[in-house]
């Protein structure tokens, strides 16, 4: 079981480090699309890895417990519930001083593919969070120029498993455990170590089932959402195993298997948009 389970991920992985080079035709289109699309009701359309939303509203850059990173980009769309989840979490770190949220990659205003690494927040339903900066920190605005050029520090120590506890801080348990608790939040990717330590922690709390291993989210923590309410389109991903995770299979993390897979030659298949994307795009 294990065993497959580790296949599985092992392709996801790979279709993760492949992405740079795919810069597909289609991703190209996706990403030249500047503006969202009008909806009453916005729907976000297909899967978080192959999905596109029509009616995406873009978070403002500035708010209550947290600002937008990489401005540049123009990748701040998402669902409405996106937007109100971002909102709400930014004011539990006010609340509790925990530090302003750095906030990082949403989506593009239709969703799609996109010429980055990025395989999932096509939907408008992901999004990258920063784990929280220690000393520059940073409850103060940025200037544009830090939000472009500042990098998220790793709360590893050097290339080892273990957490750098100058980079950690208890304020990141509280503000994963907060954004866990919201009954819109469907799962949270974080490296394998940060589910460790949350794990030796905190164990047999509800909350520690949607904290799940992934690769690499050394320096940022990956939301996902669940498909909103009313929107038939939307693709939402297998339920959760059972139980807080933290036995055998947060272990299979640690193995070489996990750390090493194989790379195959070619490259995998970039994944179809549901017919009615195609729609979203030309509008
Ligand atoms: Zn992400």
């Amino acid at each position: 079981m294990l065993k497959i389970k580790a296949l599985f991920f092992t392709g996801l992985l790979l279709s993760g480090l492949f992405s740079e080079c795919l810069a597909s035709p289609l991703a190209e289109q996706w990403a030249k699309v500047t503006r969202p699309t009008y909806a009453v009701n916005s729907q976000s359309i297909g899967t978080y890895n192959a999905g596109c939303i029509s009616g995406a509203v873009s978070v403002p850059a500035n708010g209550t417990g947290y600002q937008l990173m990489r401005l540049s980009r123009n990748r701040a769309y998402g669902h409405p519930d996106l937007k109100q989840f971002i909102e709400s979490l930014g004011q539990t770190a006010a609340q509790q001083h925990l530090g302003s949220l750095l906030i990082g990659d949403l989506g593009q205003p239709r969703g799609g593919p996109t010429l980055s690494g990025h395989r999932s927040h096509q939907s408008g339903l992901d999004v990258d969070i920063w784990f929280l900066l220690s000393k520059q920190a940073a409850s103060r605005t940025l200037a544009l120029n830090e939000r472009e050029t500042w990098n998220a520090p790793s709360v590893l120590a050097g290339q080892s498993d273990a957490i750098n506890y100058t980079q950690w801080s208890l304020a990141n348990e509280k503000v994963l455990e907060a954004a866990a608790r919201m009954p819109e939040v469907d799962r949270i990717f974080v490296n394998a170590s940060v589910k460790r330590e949350l794990c030796i922690r905190h164990t047999a709390q509800g909350w520690l089932r949607k904290i799940r291993p992934w690769w690499k989210h050394d320096d940022h923590f990956h939301v996902r959402l669940k498909c909103p309410k009313d929107n038939k389109y939307c693709q939402g991903q297998d339920p959760l195993p059972q139980g807080d995770g933290c036995d055998a299979e947060l272990n299979w993390w640690f193995s070489k298997e996990a750390k090493h897979p194989v790379i195959p030659k070619a490259p995998p298949k970039e994944l179809a948009l549901p017919a009615l994307c195609d729609s979203v795009l030309k509008e």
